[in-house]
């Protein structure tokens, strides 16, 4: 075979793109991966999970030690936060994890090309590379996009990454912003609205919609709401942001109250925009070659993830659907697979989604709203974290898990935690709905006392009416 001939070539390295190169080289396919990044990994690794996650991280231990210690019996002396060093751990976490990729693309033969990638046809793609050598023309059987997401602009605002930014910027700054507004109540509002508040800057979130994180469970906003408002950050919920000017002192927000119409003004420091994603499929060439986008401009698949054109694949963000890393990664294995000649597919009521902050929220499957909406019979078992004895020793007793079970097959149809570790404790949830288990399944489980665990265990038992320690 021909140097540049392939059997699959994946545009994008994120999450969908070298999980599916590797699983496709593990099943003996010759592959490419192309990205433009100049390091593998996408948005997640780059400027996305990871890097939020290390900051979460630091500004956590710097919050819990002035906030927390003292009520231990730990006197410590004043606390200072170094921002340089934070972000040097920060960047070093990122540089391992992608360096681990470039490993484990040696180690499987994926051949990774720095550069943009370019559908030509349906079985060539033209590679720039990024260090300004010729373009090079690649041959292969099979083509998958996974080019992943941008930032959804604002209109009237223009992100400069320096007074208006995205969380790449936000991810970087190299001071704590006396004052930051975070437009967008919705999961990088409130992670990265959290990591600076925690560092001591005064937050302001302003949302449109009159709830933070709209389309969860409603007993998930709203502890969140109780939990956000407690730890001092601000919410202007039912709230748009109708201007922005920058300068030198930084920016004036005008505001409209989307239920009444009246209009403020705020000024901060720094202006967040976090207001959603969108598909990211510029000079792709999709348009050229007639691949099918949807109303929303995703890339429309079927099933095994087929665009319009035979050959053409797309997974991840770029397709839509949860816009989530493990979405991604379940969707570049079922791809390589299929290709493989093997069966494959992706159970989408079984993605978990995790918010980072403090308390966590974890939650998967089916919401309490969206059952009622559907006229689905249901019951709910609910144990609150303060009754549960690890937490209490640990003094992280804020939040509760829920559970929503099938009114006549007790079949295990959506569980929502908030709380600490909850991102871990939801791993038992997602296993649970996967394997079709009911909540006297869960409740019959025996679990390690004392855990965080048993919340589980117990809120399953309330499902049926008989908790415990309630
Ligand atoms: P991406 O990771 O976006 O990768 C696509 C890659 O393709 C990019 O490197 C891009 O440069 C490259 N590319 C694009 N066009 C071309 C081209 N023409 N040629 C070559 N290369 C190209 N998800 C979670 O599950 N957990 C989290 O904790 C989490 N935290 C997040 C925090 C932030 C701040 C953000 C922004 C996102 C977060 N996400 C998280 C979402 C997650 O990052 C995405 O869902 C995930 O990265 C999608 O993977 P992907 O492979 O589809 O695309
Ligand atoms: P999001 O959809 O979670 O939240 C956007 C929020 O902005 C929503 O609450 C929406 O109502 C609000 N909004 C929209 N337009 C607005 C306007 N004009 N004014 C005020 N508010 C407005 O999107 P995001 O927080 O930008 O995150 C993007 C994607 O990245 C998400 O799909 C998420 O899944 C992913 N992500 C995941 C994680 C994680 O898994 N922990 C972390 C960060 C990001």
């Amino acid at each position: 075979m021909s140097e540049n001939r392939f059997d699959l070539i994946v545009i994008g390295g994120g999450p969908g793109g070298y999980v599916a190169a590797i699983r496709a080289a593990q099943l003996g396919m010759k592959v490419a991966c192309v990205d433009k990044r100049g390091v593998p990994g996408g948005t997640c690794l780059n400027v996305g999970c990871i890097p939020s996650k290390a900051l979460l991280q630091s500004s956590h231990h710097y919050e819990h030690a002035t906030q927390h210690f003292a009520e231990h019996g730990i006197q410590s002396a004043s606390l200072n936060v170094d921002i340089a060093t934070m972000m040097a751990r920060k960047d070093k976490v990122v540089m391992d994890l992608t360096k681990g990729i470039g490993f484990l693309f040696n180690k499987n033969n994926v051949t990774y090309f720095k550069g943009v990638g370019e559908l030509v046809t349906s079985d060539q793609v033209k590679v720039t590379p990024i260090d300004g050598s010729g373009e090079v023309t690649l041959h292969t059987a099979n083509v998958l996009i996974a080019t992943g997401s941008t930032v959804s602009p604002l209109p009237g605002l223009e992100i400069d990454e320096a007074r208006i930014v995205s969380s790449t910027g936000a991810l970087s700054l190299d001071k704590v912003p006396a004052s930051l507004v975070v437009i967008g109540g919705g999961v990088i509002g409130l992670e990265l609205g959290s990591v600076w508040r925690r560092l001591g800057s005064d937050v302001t979130v302003v949302e449109f919609m009159d709830t933070l994180l709209p389309g969860m469970d409603q007993d998930v906003r709203k502890q969140m709401q109780r939990s956000m408002k407690k730890q001092k950050m601000k919410l202007k919920l039912s709230t748009k942001v109708t201007a922005a000017v920058a300068g030198a002192d930084g920016v004036q927000l005008s505001l409209e109250s989307v239920k009444t119409g009246a209009i403020e003004t705020l000024q901060t420091d720094i202006v967040l925009v976090a207001v959603g994603r969108q598909p990211y499929t510029s000079g792709l060439g999709l348009q050229k070659m007639g691949v099918a986008l949807d109303e929303r401009g995703f890339i429309d698949v079927d099933e095994h993830f087929k665009t319009n054109i035979a050959g053409i694949y797309a997974v991840g963000d770029v397709i839509g659907g949860a816009m989530l890393a493990h979405k991604a990664e379940e969707e570049g294995v079922a791809l390589a697979e299929h290709l493989a000649g093997k069966a494959s597919h992706v159970n989408y009521g079984a993605i978990p989604g995790i918010v980072y902050t403090w308390p966590e929220v974890a939650t998967v499957g089916r919401t309490e709203e969206s059952l009622k909406q559907e006229g689905v019979a249901y019951n709910v078992g609910k144990f609150p974290f303060s009754a549960n004895a690890r937490a209490r020793c640990n003094g992280s007793t804020e939040g509760f898990v829920k559970i929503l079970a099938d009114a006549k097959t007790d079949r295990v149809l959506g569980v929502h935690i908030v709380g600490a570790h909850a991102g871990d404790l939801i791993a038992e949830a997602v296993m649970a709905i996967e394997v079709g288990a009911s909540a006297e399944d869960i409740a019959r489980i025996c679990h390690a006392h004392p855990s965080m665990g048993e919340a589980l265990k117990e809120a399953a038992m309330d499902v049926d009416g008989r908790a415990i320690h309630v």
